[in-house]
């Protein structure tokens, strides 16, 4: 049956984005990514986007009250008011977790997961991590990239995330352990967390994913 409605939290890189986007088909509901908001925000160079973009590049996190105002906008929209949505990437605070259970009090989620991956893997799969600019595809840098990187999937240009830098994904990762690590116990109080262990063969990451939003819908 589809519809759902999910927030995944993990650490970046643990393989959120990749599975989000399966959930997203196989329950039919949007995949509301607040960083693909962002980005394209950047891209089109709206006024949130050039405020954004240096927040981005240096690893911090855009204000609780902007962030809030993009998320309540896109589920008040048709899909995800009806079918539901996966929160990727949001929330990210507790004002952020507070804020989204106040928009959805008639709705509550059916589950906030944990995709658990420890830290010392997360920071090796970012640090070799590609993106194709246009379409988003990601790969795996094995050290030795082709110059210029053209992407399989639509023909545009692979790269580095400007935020992909060591230095970057150290400070995300410990805006993590201070800012988004409290929400699992935030959740965990209204009986809404569950954690699914994110290492392992992405179908079996995947299954685990599956069973558990069958559990609590
Ligand atoms: P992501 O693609 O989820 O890794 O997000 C990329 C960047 O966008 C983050 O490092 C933040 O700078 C910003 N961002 C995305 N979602 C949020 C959020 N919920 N709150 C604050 N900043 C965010």
């Amino acid at each position: 049956m589809p519809g759902a409605r999910l927030i995944i939290l993990g650490r970046q890189g643990a393989g959120k984005g990749t599975q989000c986007v399966r959930l997203a088909r196989h329950f039919v509901v949007p995949h509301i990514s607040t960083g693909d908001m962002l980005r394209a925000a950047v891209r089109e160079r709206t006024p949130l986007g050039l405020v954004a973009q240096q927040v981005m590049d240096a690893g911090g996190l855009v204000n609780d009250e902007t962030i809030v105002g993009i998320v309540e906008e896109r589920l008040g929209k048709t899909d995800a008011a009806t079918r539901g949505y996966i929160l990727d990437g949001f929330p990210r605070t507790v004002r952020q977790a507070e804020s989204l259970s106040q928009i959805t009090t008639d709705s509550p989620i059916h589950v906030c997961i944990d995709l658990d991956v420890p830290r010392e893997i997360v920071v090796e799969r970012i640090s070799a991590r590609r993106v194709c600019r246009d379409c988003g595809t990601n790969y795996t840098s094995r050290g030795d990239d082709p110059s210029p990187w053209i992407c399989d999937v639509c023909g545009g240009d692979v790269s580095q995330r400007a935020d992909d830098t060591p230095e970057a994904v150290n400070r995300r990762l410990d805006l993590y352990e201070t800012q988004t690590a409290p929400l699992i116990e935030y959740y965990g109080e209204l009986g809404q967390l569950a954690v699914v262990n994110g290492v392992g063969h992405p179908d079996n990451v995947f299954k685990r994913l599956t069973d558990v939003v069958e559990s609590r819908r």
